[in-house]
């Protein structure tokens, strides 16, 4: 699982490390996103939380996650992004996976301080059909209440994953490279041959 606030990196390097280990990412940021452009009745639900940078009612993502780690692909491990964020979430996920039979290897936090995260969301574009366009959440003030929901409600699941001995903290300022051979370190994973 990847823990750390928005901005800290964990979707670029869920798509690296899961790649590595050879198991789906499972972000829930991802999902949503997906669905609102799908305007599906769940995405539709969740954009009005998104655009205001608040979290997206727990009982609607948890059942989520738990219909995506039930598929196929997630049998012989996963990588979590961005859920849990909640302690009710972390519970509720603790149940599912006792239910699958699965448990968590390592809680990985990557540790950036807050006026960096600042700095690296204003700034942060993504190609669209061709298009470098601002994410609805990255602007200035849904930024600040982003930061403001980490701070109260998915900080605390830190010392929850650390209480379990399940964390390690990695310093997330650097390259991305750097960031990756830090996150593979404490997996006690040695990069494969070949990979770059
Ligand atoms: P970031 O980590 O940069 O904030 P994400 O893509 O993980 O970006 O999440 C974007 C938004 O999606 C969140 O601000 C929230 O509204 C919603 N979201 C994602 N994951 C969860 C979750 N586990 N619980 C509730 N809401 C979530």
């Amino acid at each position: 699982m990847l823990l750390g606030p928005p901005g800290a990196g964990k979707g670029t390097q869920a798509q690296i490390i899961a790649g590595r280990l050879g198991v789906p990412a499972i972000s829930t940021g991802d999902i949503f996103r997906a669905n609102v452009s799908g305007q599906t009745e769940l995405g539709v639900k969740a954009k009005v939380y998104m655009d205001a940078g608040d979290l997206v009612p727990d009982e609607v993502t948890v059942a989520m996650v738990k219909d995506r780690l039930a598929e196929p692909d997630a049998k012989a491990g996963f990588l979590l992004d961005g859920f849990p964020r909640t302690i009710a979430q972390a519970e509720q996920l603790r149940g599912s996976l006792e239910q699958l039979g699965q448990h968590l290897d390592r809680v990985l936090e990557l540790v950036v301080e807050e006026d960096e995260l600042v700095r690296r969301l204003s700034g942060r574009r993504m190609l669209v059909d061709g298009e470098w366009v601002q994410r609805d959440d990255d602007k200035p003030e849904t930024v600040r209440r982003r930061l403001e929901v980490y701070r109260e409600q998915t900080a605390p699941l830190s010392g929850f994953y650390e209480g379990e001995g399940l964390l390690s903290r990695i310093d997330a300022i650097g390259s991305i490279e750097e960031v990756t051979d830090r996150v593979m370190t404490a997996l006690g994973t040695p990069g494969r041959p070949g990979d770059s």
